[in-house]
């Protein structure tokens, strides 16, 4: 496979090439923008090698300019089944990357993308190219692929039905993998696509733990471990259970043991606050510990503004991704949420004291009815200190908990227990203001995840006198 005719090199050599702000050309899809999807289905008739674009191209698109982006690949192939249809789209992350001058972050419908300068100027000015790399790559890397063709929507009019679609696939994919449970099945499967950017992370998925990512389910994990078993994806026998509630399997520790690389030795799959599973970067979700009531919040991707702790999700995504083991910080699909094993060796649904509110709407069917209006969002209150009269007042089943009580009564018992087990235990996020220092309104200073201890602090004031040079 060649790409000489290619403006730019094309190789896995570009993955986890950033491409910031100033450096880019245009911006696809991403926070900014309300439309974008990439979707892979099969689709007998598909016309070999064919790239169609609605909407402007990339050399129609204006400096610095945002805009939709819809990603369509519809594959055929004699051996293709509906069930790879999920692992497939999850390439289009990885051979987006390859290209030396785009950058592509998430997937399914948070997908984001920059082009930059640099290869917009070389002439990488079409996404014409950009298809015709990708089409050529999947039936390289996956050469039970015969043959592919992409669309794309940059228009927002135009992506408006394909993203409709697009949504409903999303929906049936998860639905059916809700019907399955861990203890339903004899496999459990592995992945490491996301190696290139957390080489110590590999996800463990599992019929109740779809991938952080979101977009492998059990069943999609399962077909594509069938069809190339030495690939990215792979079976994980789950040997001896070792602890039930925690969901700690002697082979889900064996595989993350040698996948990391000896770094990481042994995970809890039902719990976020002893060895959590690892996340990588792209987890749609961070389910967070919050030590001032001994519950969690849960924030997604597409929340803006702040969560519960006073962080926004940039910042918790940095604390918990990179492959790390971050008690108290785990990334997460959103459909594990609506798992009966949700973090079930934490106290499980019944910990979550808030959530962002369009979370919150999103996943409503899936937790307990009677639990729905008591979990506060941003709309409810807006920090800590509200958050403990909230829930009082609207009877969150947590204020019942030891945990709780101990927690607003400010004991150390419980954190000494944990201590004394060995185990990992976040600190609470502090944040203050120091008055008057660094102008009007001061500064803030957020120490995350820390302890600190010192016989003294001195606070010295700056001489900020504008000196006069020599
Ligand atoms: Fe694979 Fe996990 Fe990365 Fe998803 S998040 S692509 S399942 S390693
Ligand atoms: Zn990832």
């Amino acid at each position: 496979m060649s790409f000489s005719d290619m403006p730019v090199d094309v190789g896995p050599v570009y993955e986890g090439e950033r491409i910031r702000g100033n450096q880019m050309y245009v911006e696809l899809g991403g926070p900014k923008i309300d439309k974008k999807f990439e979707l892979v289905r099969v689709n007998p008739k598909v016309e070999d090698g064919k790239v169609t674009i609605h909407g402007p191209d990339l050399k129609d698109m204006e400096q610095g300019s945002r805009h939709p982006i819809g990603i369509f690949v519809e594959v055929a192939g004699k051996e293709l089944e509906e069930d790879l249809e999920a692992v497939f789209e999850r390439r289009i992350h990885e051979f987006c990357n390859f290209v030396n001058g785009i950058m592509h972050l998430n997937q399914r419908y948070t997908n984001w993308m920059r082009v930059s300068i640099q290869a917009f100027e070389k002439g990488l000015n079409s996404l014409q190219q950009l298809g015709t790399i990708l089409i050529r790559l999947f039936k390289a890397e996956l050469p039970i692929i015969e043959k592919a063709q992409v669309t794309f929507y940059t228009d927002a009019k135009e992506i408006e039905e394909p993203h409709a679609m697009a949504m409903n696939v999303y929906n049936a994919r998860d639905e059916r993998a809700r019907g399955l449970h861990d203890e339903d099945v004899d496999m459990y499967y592995g992945c490491v696509l996301c190696q290139s950017f957390a080489p110590t992370h590999a996800c463990c998925i599992t019929p109740d733990r779809t991938s952080l990512c979101g977009s492998i389910n059990w069943f999609d994990a399962r077909a594509a471990a069938k069809v190339d078993p030495k690939g990215p994806l792979f079976e994980v026998p789950p040997g001896e259970c070792l602890n039930e509630e925690a969901g700690e399997f002697a082979g889900v520790n064996e595989m993350i043991k040698k996948r990391s690389l000896g770094e990481i030795e042994r995970i809890y799959l039902y719990s976020g606050m002893e060895f959590p599973h690892t996340s990588c970067g792209c987890f749609e979700a961070i389910d967070f510990y919050i030590p001032e009531i001994n519950g969690h919040g849960i924030i997604d991707r597409n929340h803006e503004g702040t969560a519960i702790n006073g962080l926004p999700f940039s910042a918790m995504a940095n604390q918990t991704g990179g492959g790390k083991q971050m008690a108290g910080f785990n990334g997460i699909s959103i459909q594990y949420i609506g798992s009966p094993k949700y973090q079930q060796y934490d106290g499980g649904i019944e910990t979550i004291v808030w959530m962002g509110k369009g979370l919150k709407d999103r996943v409503a069917d899936l937790i307990p009815a009677d639990l729905v209006d008591k979990i506060a969002t941003e709309e409810d209150v807006q920090d800590i200190n509200g958050l403990q009269a909230w829930l009082e007042e609207n009877k969150h089943p947590i204020i019942e908990t030891d945990g709780y009580k101990a927690a607003i009564g400010g004991e150390e018992e419980e954190e000494e227990e944990y201590e004394g087990e060995g185990a990992m235990v976040p600190m609470g996020t502090q944040s203050f203001m120091i008055p008057g220092a660094g102008g009007a309104g001061g500064f803030k200073v957020i120490l995350k995840n820390c302890k600190i201890h010192a016989e003294s602090v001195i606070i010295k004031k700056l001489d900020t006198k504008p000196r006069r040079k020599k």
